[in-house]
């Protein structure tokens, strides 16, 4: 028998006429009886599905995940409980919010979503290049978002929109000046630090709990492009970050990062100086030290984007025994939010997409939906509880109790002592995080952005921010101010002496 690969439609037909379409005679009309014509356009026409509404530009390879240091102490999750152990786990690394064509050099923040595929289901850790974000409600995201997008009477960005929100959303400060400094370019996604972001929780043998954030740091060194630098990559390559992490992989040179958790107990959270679940703040690493998890090694790509990339489903919802959320009001909004993207975009039965499918045992009894192709349960029972099938709920899974004891309100206007400080943080990230010439090119690359601002309310959005701004450090107010050509007097509240 010939081992010949013959050409077939997608019913598995051999045909041989691909590139001309049946016709009544030589020259004339086409035949409606073509039918690979038709499955041809049609299936053409059904290519694209939804890009994701944010991070849809991404790139993504599968690695290896290796405990090094014993954290037994803070966590029974499986996947950390040997020195040694090895996980698979797939990253994918993008900018937030271009469309799916857009360049890889945009100043924005970088997402950093990483599945570890655990024997104890799939552990999706969501996050970012910062360690902060915009906004600590989840109910400000689509108006955000709508802010990093397009105009809906140009289409085209809008730096107004953008500064307006800034400046009405001082929360946002930390994260406009990460996004405003060196690293809102990153060099590709090999030189940048990944973090969880959100506070979690870990949970150890003893069902003891404390909180904890995840921090990626990067073992290829910090490497940022400056903003002209960017600018010009956007023009020669606009696909820089996606070769860049190809071809590293592809001539075996494995990107890695050291993976470290902050730890808070439950006790410390309770009598610390802010909300420890506000995802505009970070913990001091002074008072919660960085402590070494393990490896993380990128070592193979994908071999083809779309089914493996663009499939690729990350929710944080998807946590793991010995791993829980926390209070944190934006995790707890992507709980939601995420899986339902999911479900929008691929479908009910996304989890069943090879890249998404947990290698390890799945049991449950949701059945049918479109694109179920994983024989659906077969004839096994449907229904839980029954008196047929084996699978039975496993009480060592049993989550500890929580305990909430608080009146139910909307918060606004009765945050805790220093939820609405806004300013202490961004101001110690410029004065005692950044050198002199960090400052300058934050400064300048500030003055770049604001000075897109237009329209009639131009000024009273530059003012507004640049209060934001003078209020987190004098220094970087004047040097923005400068650059703007305002003068200060004129908008700043006179100082009476006696
Ligand atoms: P530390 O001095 O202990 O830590 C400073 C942190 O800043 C380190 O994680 C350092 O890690 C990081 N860093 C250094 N240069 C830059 C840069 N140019 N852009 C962004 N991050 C940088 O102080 P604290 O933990 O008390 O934090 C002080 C301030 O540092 C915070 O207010 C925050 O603005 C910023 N920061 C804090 C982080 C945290 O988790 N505590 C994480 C990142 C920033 P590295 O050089 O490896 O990036």
């Amino acid at each position: 028998m010939s081992t010949q690969r013959k050409l077939t439609t997608a019913s598995g037909i051999p045909y041989y006429h691909h590139e001309d379409t049946q016709s009544a005679g030589e020259r004339g009309p086409l035949l409606l009886q073509d039918f690979i014509l038709h499955e041809k356009m049609a299936h053409f026409n059904r290519e694209r599905i939804p890009e994701r509404i944010v991070h849809a530009k991404g790139s993504a390879a599968y690695g290896t995940f290796t405990v090094t240091h014993d954290i037994t102490r803070f966590t029974k999750a499986k996947l950390f409980q040997e020195i040694g152990k090895e996980t698979r786990v797939m990253l994918r690394m993008s900018t937030v919010g271009g469309e799916k064509g857009s360049a890889d050099t945009e100043r924005d923040p970088r997402g950093f979503a990483l599945k570890f595929y655990t024997e104890d289901g799939n552990w999706d850790l969501v996050g970012n290049n910062t360690p902060i974000f915009f906004i600590k409600d989840p109910k400000k995201f689509s108006d955000f978002i709508h802010t990093q997008k397009r105009d809906p009477y140009t289409n085209c960005k809008s730096a107004t929109n953008v500064w307006d929100f800034f400046s009405l959303n001082p929360e946002s400060l930390h994260q406009v000046m990460f996004l405003m400094s060196d690293r809102g370019t990153p060099h590709g996604y090999r030189h940048m630090h990944g973090f969880g972001s959100h506070t979690f929780s870990m949970i150890n043998s003893d069902n003891k709990r404390v909180f904890v954030k995840f921090h990626f740091k990067t073992q290829q060194g910090i490497r940022n492009f400056t903003a002209a630098e960017a600018d010009q990559m956007r023009a020669t390559d606009p696909d820089f970050a996606q070769r860049d992490l190809l071809n590293a992989i592809d001539s075996g040179n494995f990107p890695k990062w050291t993976m470290m958790i902050q730890v808070m107990t439950e006790e410390q959270s309770k009598t610390h100086k802010f909300n420890p679940f506000d995802l505009t703040k970070t913990w001091s690493q002074k008072d919660y030290p960085l402590i070494e998890v393990g490896t993380l090694e990128l070592n193979a790509n994908p071999q083809n984007y779309f089914a493996e990339v663009e499939q690729a489903a990350f929710a944080p919802a998807h946590i793991v025994d010995g791993i829980g959320f926390s209070p944190d009001k934006m995790l707890q909004g992507r709980i939601l939010s995420y899986p339902d993207a999911q479900r929008y975009r691929l479908g009910a039965n996304y989890e069943q997409i090879p890249v998404n499918r947990c290698p390890f045992m799945v049991n449950n009894y949701q059945r049918d939906g479109q694109m179920r192709v994983d024989g659906n349960g077969g004839a096994a029972p449907n229904y839980f509880p029954n008196s047929f099938d084996d699978i039975k709920p496993d009480e060592s899974y049993i989550r500890p109790a929580e305990p909430v004891e608080t009146p139910v309100a909307d918060w606004y206007d009765r945050n805790g002592p220093n939820d609405n400080d806004h300013y202490t943080q961004p101001g110690i990230f410029f004065r005692e995080v950044l050198s002199d010439e960090d400052k300058k090119r934050l400064i300048n690359t500030i003055v770049g952005a604001m000075a897109g601002i237009d329209g009639p309310k131009r000024n009273l959005i530059i003012n507004r921010q640049l209060c934001h701004f003078f209020r987190a450090d004098i220094q970087l107010g004047m040097g923005i101010a400068n650059g703007l050509g305002i003068n200060v007097d004129e908008i700043m509240p006179k100082q009476h002496t006696a």
